[in-house]
């Protein structure tokens, strides 16, 4: 039985800390903590069994690590936001705490979307004998798991993956982002990227568009951008040509955001504005809805996952394996919509199998390195069922 620590009291720690209190068996104890308290107590209040709260300012490595201490904790899950992950993870080696997140680290100033700073780390932990688990929500997080089960089981080399990730939902609003806005929207209006041959290949932002049909989503637009786990995977799979990631998006989104855009809004640039520095991006997060908040009105599916096309027993093979969420039953469950449930759920999944000590591996890992059985052997029973499709040459060929 573990004690474990929840840094961030969002719509993902919202998941997370529900699906610990019911993992009764694992979790001995539960401590959500998050820059405001008051969002803390109101997810302790939806809990199944007592969640311990407290203020926390992330930024800080030192107060981080005192509460680590003062708790006890041995497992902390980071669902802050990417700005933390460093003074987290200075947290966790300072008082000897296990470390999981799910989205890379950032600095505010730049979007670099990169692991370097993180995988620096791996010495550290590893004399420690502590484990960090990168980037263990759904993407990053599933996909990475889904390309490690690919290898381990179904084909002998792996040439081709794209990652697809489609949300279908509508919340009814004319422009909402469906995560953190400020980390949504440096992500879409950076410049695409994708691995082919041993080389990295840039587009411009949103340039490269597909149409798929996918089981549950039907027609979607989808789009090329560049994304963290590409960074793991292009050195974790063998024999790989080409992974590229791609993100549906509505027509009514983007022109919401290239006039946001043309306007300079989603900039993170400071400007002055009245005798002070603000930056846009932060103000534009200011005035869009929390994405919490669009729960309630979400109708709709996702379905998120990878197509691998390779060879088998000296055949071409290709298969989809994915999930289906549905934002109403999320909500329903947890009071939250399917991509906050489908990143809090895998969040919970792999602190689980960290508390067991099924995934002990001290140093700094990106989850493919990991065992994918028993994480997938979990992930349906926890509300995210997966299903491997073949597919034939043609079928959603990108
Ligand atoms: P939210 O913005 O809803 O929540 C973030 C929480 O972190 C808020 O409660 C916020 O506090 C808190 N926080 C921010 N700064 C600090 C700080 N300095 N100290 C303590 N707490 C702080 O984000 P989400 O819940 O949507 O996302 C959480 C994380 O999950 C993000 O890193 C996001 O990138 C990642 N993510 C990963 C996905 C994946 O599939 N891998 C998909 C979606 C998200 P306050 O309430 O005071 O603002």
């Amino acid at each position: 039985m573990s004690k474990i620590l929840i840094i961030g009291a969002g719509g993902v720690g919202n998941v997370v800390a529900q699906k610990c209190a019911a993992e009764r068996e694992t979790f001995s104890d539960i401590l959500l903590a998050s820059r405001t308290l008051s969002k803390c107590d109101q997810i302790a209040s939806r809990c199944a069994r007592p969640v311990q709260t407290a203020q926390v300012d992330a930024d800080r490595p030192e107060e981080v690590a005192a509460l680590i201490k003062r708790f006890g904790a041995e497992i902390v899950v980071n669902v802050a936001l990417p700005y933390q992950d460093l003074t987290i993870m200075d947290a966790c080696l300072a008082a000897g705490a296990h470390y999981l997140d799910t989205a890379n680290y950032e600095p505010r100033d730049e979007a670099r979307f990169c692991y370097k700073w993180q995988w620096d780390y791996h010495d550290r932990f590893l004399e420690r004998g502590l484990m960090a688990t990168l980037g263990c929500g759904f993407d990053p997080g599933v996909t990475n798991v889904f390309c490690a089960h690919a290898q381990k089981h179904l084909f002998d080399e792996i040439h081709f993956i794209d990652i697809v990730d489609v949300n279908a939902g509508d919340h009814g609003l004319p422009f909402a982002t469906n995560f953190n806005p400020e980390i949504n929207i440096r992500e879409i209006t950076a410049q695409g990227r994708y691995w082919e041959n041993g080389q990295w290949l840039a587009t411009e932002p949103m340039a490269e568009k597909r149409r798929v049909s996918l089981p549950e989503t039907g027609d979607s637009d989808i789009y090329l951008l560049y994304h963290e786990e590409l960074e793991s995977l292009v050195l974790n799979i063998r024999g790989l040509k080409r992974i590229r990631f791609w993100m549906s998006f509505g027509e009514r989104y983007l022109t919401h955001l290239r006039v946001l855009q043309n306007v300079g809004l989603t900039s993170i640039k400071p400007v002055a504005f009245e005798g002070r520095e603000i930056v846009p991006l932060q103000f534009l997060k200011a005035v869009l809805p929390d994405p919490a908040s669009l729960g309630s009105r979400t109708k709709g599916k996702t379905n998120i996952g990878c197509v691998f096309d390779g060879i088998k027993d000296g055949e071409r093979k290709r298969v989809h394996i994915y999930n289906v969420c549905d934002h109403e039953a999320s909500f329903k469950e947890v009071g939250s919509q399917a991509i906050s449930y489908t990143t809090g759920v895998p969040a919970m999944t792999g602190a689980m199998l960290m508390a067991k000590g099924v995934w002990k591996k001290p140093g700094v890992h990106n989850v493919e390195i990991l065992d994918p059985d028993p994480f997938l052997e979990a992930l349906g029973p926890l509300g995210l069922p997966w299903r491997v499709r073949d597919l034939g040459p043609e079928e959603t060929a990108l």
